[in-house]
């Protein structure tokens, strides 16, 4: 396994997730390194939207599933970071025994954390 090439992967995925986020959220002031969805920016919108009832409630809701979502991948994309520099990277240790997780589940997810037993 070429940990380099891993770790460009997991670098230039982190960096997109990063940039994606920025676009639906902030920085959360009570938990560092988290993020909650943006309140929509009234001054950006449409008038005819803004008239629409529940349309404000609507884009923060919109905005705070996106940032769920793109922060859990985040989070793991972190941890096979973390992973990598320990040397624990490719470990599955769900159920108690370290077993490697498969070569084909880290192609296709590079930032997994358990074998395709324990997904
Ligand atoms: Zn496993």
């Amino acid at each position: 396994m070429n940990t380099d090439e891993i770790k460009q992967k997991l670098t230039e995925e982190k960096a997109l997730l990063e940039r994606e986020l920025s676009d639906v959220a902030v920085a959360d002031s009570e938990n560092p390194g988290g993020y909650v969805g943006k309140e929509p920016d009234m001054n950006d919108e449409n008038p005819a939207d803004v008239l629409e009832e529940g349309h404000e409630q609507e884009v923060f809701s919109r905005n705070q599933a996106i940032t769920n979502d793109l922060e859990m991948r985040l989070v793991n994309i972190n941890k096979a970071l973390d992973a990598l520099e320990n040397h624990r990277y490719g470990v599955c240790n769900k159920g108690g025994e370290d077993h490697p997780i498969e070569e084909d589940r880290l192609e296709a997810n590079p930032a997994a954390t358990t074998c395709k037993d324990h997904m």
